[in-house]
């Protein structure tokens, strides 16, 4: 199928970018690496005659560490991140989920917000980066706010992103003293597939003690999902009884539908031994 024509508008700068997506209103999208948009559009399952290409806006791709963490531009491609020294030193669970997605052609394509605006439910990058506490820096017509990630992402495609507004970057805080995060991403077609679910955790310990537990999972709910109510896991060493309460908390959160890579009974068992896993990990255990 060949795509239908569009005009793409190549912007200088952001507000010039902003603009020409509140000109053309629904007719026009930001493009980003296009590994996902120009597919959809070959595809004819989605058309704009507008395409607001969003490279040709310089510095939006560095990378880098700022007093209270990191900050990754929205253009900085899934390669970037995932070779960067500096995500590779300070936060090397992002370095690791951004590895893992499809090939090298679409991680060097492929941008960070473009990822996130996508707002699939099996995206690797939300559960490590949901754990973390990342915010997104977004810029439109009404001028820059940040959100919240654990609030970015409304439904399935769908993300707080107001029309017009577009992603400028991603800011990572630097992790709790003596915490440790791990993602593990269990794929059932094959390696470089999309995953059938992904597991976050992130551990603070103090004297050999659980300080705080955070877990985030993908694919198995319309959104990328951060548990809630895992407080009780303060000052509790994380033996089994405390580790069948997170499971409870996590089966009781998650709504995995049926796909081709897992029906929701699998899911919901696959679900459980990851988290178990990443528990594990974490906790020093076999895992
Ligand atoms: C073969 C293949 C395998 C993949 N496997 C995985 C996988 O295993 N795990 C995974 O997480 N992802 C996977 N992906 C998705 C990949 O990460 C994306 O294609 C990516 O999510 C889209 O990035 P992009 O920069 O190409 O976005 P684009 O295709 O340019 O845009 C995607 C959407 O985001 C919007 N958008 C883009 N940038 C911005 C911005 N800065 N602000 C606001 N809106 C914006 C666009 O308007 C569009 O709606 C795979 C993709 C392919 C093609």
């Amino acid at each position: 199928m060949t795509i239908r024509s569009f005009e793409l508008l190549q912007p200088r700068s952001l507000p010039e970018a902003v603009e020409m997506l509140r000109e053309h209103g629904d007719d026009a999208r930001p493009l980003g690496g296009g590994t996902t948009l120009v597919i959809l559009m070959k595809q004819r399952a989605v058309h704009y005659p507008f395409l607001v290409d969003l490279q040709t806006i310089p510095g939006l791709n560095g990378i880098g560490q700022e007093s209270d963490g990191l900050r990754i531009g929205a253009l900085a491609s899934h390669r970037m991140v995932e070779l960067s020294p500096v995500v590779r030193r300070l936060l090397p669970v992002v370095a690791e989920a951004f590895g893992h997605i499809g090939n090298v052609r679409v991680r060097e394509t492929a941008s960070v917000g473009g990822n996130l605006a996508h707002a699939d439910y099996r995206l690797d990058p939300p559960p490590p980066l949901l754990v973390l506490g990342a915010d997104i820096g977004a810029v439109g017509p009404n001028g820059s706010r940040r959100i919240s990630l654990k609030n970015f992402f409304r439904g399935m495609y769908e993300t707080a992103l107001e029309p017009s507004e577009i992603l400028v970057d991603v800011k990572i805080p630097a992790p709790p003293a003596d915490s440790k995060a791990v993602y593990l991403r269990y794929s059932t077609l094959s390696a470089n597939d999309w995953p059938c679910l992904g597991v976050a955790a992130l551990l603070t310990k103090e004297n050999g003690r659980c300080k705080e537990l955070r877990l985030a999972l993908g694919g198995v709910a319309p959104t990328p999902l951060l548990i809630d109510g895992l407080e009780f896991t303060r000052d509790q060493s994380l033996d089994d009884g405390v580790v069948d309460k997170v499971l409870q908390k996590v089966e009781e959160q998650i709504s995995p539908s049926s796909d081709l890579r897992g029906s929701e009974w699998y899911k919901r068992r696959m679900a459980r031994l990851f988290v178990q896993k990443a528990i594990a990990q974490l906790n020093g255990d076999q895992g």
